[in-house]
C-alpha cells in the first residue's frame, strides 16, 4: 500500500541484495523516506549502482559483503 498523505524526504536507507551465492548489505543508501509510513522510495540511478555492485560482488566470488554505499558517478 502507499499512503499518500506522506512527501517522500531525503534520508538514507540499508538495501540488501541476493545475488548468485553472493549477498550484499549496502548501508547509507541514498532514498527519500516517507515520514508518515515510513516507504523507501530508491531513484532508478541508485538501484542501477545497487546491481551493478552486487553483480561484480557476485562474479568476484564474494559470499556476504557489508558496505557503504557511495555513488561513482557525479
Ligand atoms: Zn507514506
Amino acid at each position: 500500500m502507499i499512503c499518500k498523505s506522506g512527501t517522500p524526504e531525503a534520508g538514507k536507507t540499508t538495501v540488501t541484495l541476493a545475488r548468485g551465492k553472493a549477498l550484499i548489505v549496502f548501508r547509507r543508501v541514498s532514498a527519500r523516506i516517507c515520514p508518515n509510513c515510513g516507504e523507501t522510495y530508491l531513484d532508478d540511478g541508485v538501484v542501477d549502482e545497487l546491481y551493478h555492485a552486487a553483480d561484480q560482488a557476485a562474479k568476484a566470488g564474494v559470499e556476504v559483503d557489508v558496505r557503504e554505499f557511495h555513488h561513482v558517478w557525479a
